[in-house]
Formats: C-alpha cells, sequence, structure tokens
C-alpha cells in the first residue's frame, strides 16, 4: 500500500521546487491528448461530465450515444421527463442526475446561451469546480482554476506541490504555485498521471518522468 508516511517532510522538500518548470515534461508528455469523454459538442460534453459524477468515462461513453440519440441538443433534452431518462443513464445517482442536465437544459433554452466563466456554470445544480474547470479547459475558454478530481487528490500531495484534503483548497494551492497560462493543461495532465502512473496503491515510481522532483519518490530512497 503507498502511503504518505511522512507528508511535512515531503512539503518542506517541495516548497524548494520551481513547479512551472518541474512540470514541464508532464505538460509535454500530455499536450494534446483528447479528453477520455468522447463528446461531439458542448451540448453532449456538459451531459457527459455531469453523469460522470460518481461513475467512470468508459460507463459514461457507452451510455451516451442512446441518451444523445434519444435527446440530441439542449431543447429536446429541456423538454424531457426525468423518469424518462432513468432506463438510459443508469448508475450511481441517476435520478439527481436526470434532475441536473434537464435543469441545465432549460437554462441553457431559457437563457439561449451556455456560460463561460466558471461562476455562471457553477450556478447549475450538478456542476460544481471540477465540472466547470473540465468544460471550460476542453472549449478552450479562459483558465479561471484547476481541475481537481480524486486523481488530482491523490497525486499531488505526493509530489509535494499541494497537501489539502479539501478539493477547494488544493486547487488555491495548485493555483498559487502553476502559473495561470498553464492551468487547463496542468489540471489535465496531473489527472492523466494519475490514471496512468500514479496509481492509488502502486504507483510506477520508478517509470514517472517527475520521480526527480517527486517528495514520496524521494522519501523511499
Ligand atoms: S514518482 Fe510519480 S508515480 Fe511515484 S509517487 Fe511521485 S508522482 Fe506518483
Amino acid at each position: 500500500m503507498a502511503k504518505l508516511t511522512n507528508k511535512k517532510k515531503i512539503t518542506k522538500q517541495s516548497a524548494v521546487v520551481d513547479w512551472n518548470t518541474a512540470l514541464r515534461p508532464l505538460l509535454k508528455r500530455y499536450r494534446g491528448r483528447k479528453h477520455p469523454l468522447e463528446y461531439q459538442n458542448a451540448y453532449q460534453l456538459i451531459v457527459m461530465i455531469v453523469l460522470s459524477a460518481r461513475s467512470s468515462d468508459a460507463i459514461v461513453n457507452k451510455q451516451a450515444p442512446a441518451l444523445f440519440t434519444a435527446y440530441p441538443d439542449f431543447k429536446s433534452l429541456s423538454k424531457a421527463d426525468p423518469e424518462s431518462l432513468y432506463p438510459l443513464i443508469k448508475g450511481p445517482g441517476y435520478r439527481h442526475k436526470a434532475e441536473y442536465i434537464i435543469g441545465i437544459a432549460k437554462d441553457v433554452v431559457d437563457t439561449g446561451t451556455i456560460p463561460e466563466d466558471i461562476d455562471g456554470l457553477t450556478q447549475w445544480k450538478g456542476f460544481g469546480r471540477k465540472s466547470a474547470n473540465v468544460y471550460m479547459s476542453q472549449m478552450g475558454l479562459k483558465a479561471e482554476g484547476i481541475i481537481v478530481d480524486l486523481h488530482t487528490l491523490r497525486v499531488t500531495p505526493r509530489l509535494g506541490i499541494a497537501t489539502s484534503d479539501d478539493p477547494k483548497k488544493l486547487e488555491t494551492e495548485l493555483m498559487e504555485k502553476i502559473d495561470r497560462k498553464h492551468w487547463h493543461q496542468a489540471g489535465m495532465a496531473l489527472t492523466f498521471l494519475g490514471r496512468e502512473t500514479c496509481r492509488p496503491t502502486d504507483p510506477h515510481c520508478d517509470d514517472c518522468l517527475m520521480n526527480p522532483v517527486c517528495g514520496y519518490f524521494k522519501e523511499q530512497k
């Protein structure tokens, strides 16, 4: 089991790291990597982001085609009954998710627009900062934050770049350490690092391109 045995020590070691420089190889590795959600447009991305909460991108990718055949846009979804969505979006929290995506569709139809900032996007029920940051990153909108998901919460304390267990606080720590121009890319890259290399119980440290600056790796040596 890979545990952080000395979080304070890791943080102290990592305080001297210039993270904008240290993250360069990671940003390079994942530059241009497509998001695992297989969306075709903003409508599909928003719906799939909501459905991916407490689920997996792979499951959402399987469910989405039937959902989008039945409800191809915000207008058709805004007129749906929640119950009619249940068979199409089965999984954790499906009742709430049905309400969330219908509510979002109604809002977009009513206002005639999709918000382009984090305040607007996070006014939707079921769409928090992580969701908004994913959407803004994929749409190329001006970064106002950094994606923090379960992977980020695991990877960044190991690296030593951030320490909080609270997603919002950890996001603030990252925003203080990383230049704004890298926020979108860094958020995605840290997530990919967690998905592919820095696994929960078996981090592949010897093969990790971040091991020269990683506090956890140094502590193990
Ligand atoms: S070296 Fe890489 S895989 Fe190992 S703990 Fe650090 S970030 Fe994770």
